[in-house]
């Protein structure tokens, strides 16, 4: 069977992918969520013509050389409580940061600058017009569209939400995820190792690794190299809109879950993709499920999951971008010549003293060497036939 390049397996994974389907969501529970519908603001921002002092509002011209150097001191405007009246020529209102700017006042002198004496006003500098103000939708406009579908939420883009009077957001309906680990081999951590025993480690990295982009991911446990009992779990796990396995992926005598799924009644693929680590993937459908053989190889499984089904959740959401953050960084190091393979070679990010920050890769390349992965900062992303770079070249990386 031929190698399938990434691209193409992402392709044929994107083209089954369902259009995202709408979730009305409150504000405390939107962050992570991915925007469907447009936020749009709901008034000026700010309000109204604000002062961005604590100071005096007065009118510019009233200070041309030559004419008055002090004002009357009529009144006070503050934040919530606005003076009423309108600022006429001569006079000056005392006001604070965020507080309306009287009508008739074009100019707000900060505190520092003015002296008070018998209820007059003067100023060691000259007023301008405009100065100190926030004019009246400086921020943004009434039913300007501030941020746009496909956008992932932050912190920061729902303070913003907020600020535009929007208590709730249309969102991508996240889906639920079953993660099933396969082997006869498997432990969970912290039993004791019986001779050829092997720790169940792969959930313990895609259930955190998926959450971010899932309603709820459901560890569904370990499930024997036995057809029956492979059947029983999967049938379960189908339950959810993806299924993601781990093992029994390759062509092994023990290797049955391809069986199993098509007893199921999934419409599998099962493609051997042209890139390490993490040659063997199945792809599958039933119904409105998703379905992803990953291989049980621990670095195998974390790094399929991120160059496939990050991507593949990302497009399920609406991302604009369903590829993910890449970075483009200097290497620290040369990196040796490439395989015919595309490579996801572990890497440290790392800040040197002058401030450049540079990717160092990390020679391991076992598609069991754990302790290596959890050291990585990022994937450098080295093409396929790449005749090694030297340090200094710029390389694309997958933060990680
Ligand atoms: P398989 O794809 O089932 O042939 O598994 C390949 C290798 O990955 C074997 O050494 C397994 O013991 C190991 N492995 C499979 N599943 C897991 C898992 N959930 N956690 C850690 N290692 C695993
Ligand atoms: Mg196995």
């Amino acid at each position: 069977m031929s190698l399938l390049p990434v691209e193409t397996a992402l392709a044929k994974i994107f083209e089954r992918i369902p259009a995202p389907q709408p979730e009305i969501v409150a504000l405390p529970e939107a962050n992570g969520h991915v925007l469907l519908e447009p936020l749009l603001a709901r008034h000026n921002q700010p309000p109204f013509n604000a002062s961005a002092m604590d100071g005096y509002a007065v009118r510019a011209e009233d200070f041309a050389e030559g004419v008055s150097t002090s004002v009357r001191l009529v009144g006070t405007s503050q934040a919530g409580s606005a003076y009423s009246g309108t600022l006429n020529s001569g006079e000056v209102v005392r006001i604070f940061t965020g507080a309306p700017v009287p009508d008739g006042a074009n100019c707000v002198m900060m505190q520092e600058v003015a002296t008070v004496t018998e209820g007059r006003v003067s100023f060691s500098e000259l007023p301008k017009a405009g100065k100190s103000i926030r004019p009246m939708g400086y921020d943004f406009a009434d039913g300007e569209a501030l941020l746009a579908p496909g956008t992932r939420l932050t912190p920061y883009s729902l303070a913003l939400a907020a600020a535009a009077n929007a208590p709730t957001l249309t969102v991508a309906r996240r889906p639920t995820i079953a993660v099933l680990s396969t082997g006869d081999e498997l432990v969970l951590p912290g039993a004791a190792l019986a001779p050829s025993q092997i720790v169940a480690s792969n959930a313990f990295g895609l259930v955190p690794l998926l959450s971010p982009f899932a309603q709820a991911v459901a560890d569904h446990g370990i499930a024997r190299d036995d057809f029956s009992d492979l059947r029983g779990k999967l049938e379960a796990a189908l339950e959810a809109d993806i299924v993601v396995t781990s093992g029994g992926a390759s062509v092994g005598d023990h290797d049955i879950v391809q069986d199993v799924l098509k007893d199921l009644g999934v419409e599998i693929d099962f493609w051997r993709i042209n890139m390490r680590p993490g040659k063997p993937l199945m792809f599958g459908t039933r119904g409105k499920s998703l379905i992803f053989g990953l291989p049980g190889n621990p670095v195998s499984a974390m790094v399929t999951a991120t160059v496939f089904l990050l991507p593949a959740l990302r497009r399920w959401l609406g991302e604009d971008e369903p590829l993910g953050p890449r970075l483009v960084l200097p290497l620290a190091e040369p990196l040796p010549p490439n395989t015919a393979r595309r490579h996801f070679q572990r890497a440290t990010i790392e800040t040197a003293g002058s401030g450049a920050t540079r990717v160092r890769p990390i020679s391991e390349t076992d598609s069991g060497h754990t302790s290596s992965l959890a050291q990585a900062h990022a994937l450098i992303i080295q093409p396929e036939n790449d005749p090694g770079q030297p340090a200094g070249a710029l390389v694309e990386v997958i933060p990680l």
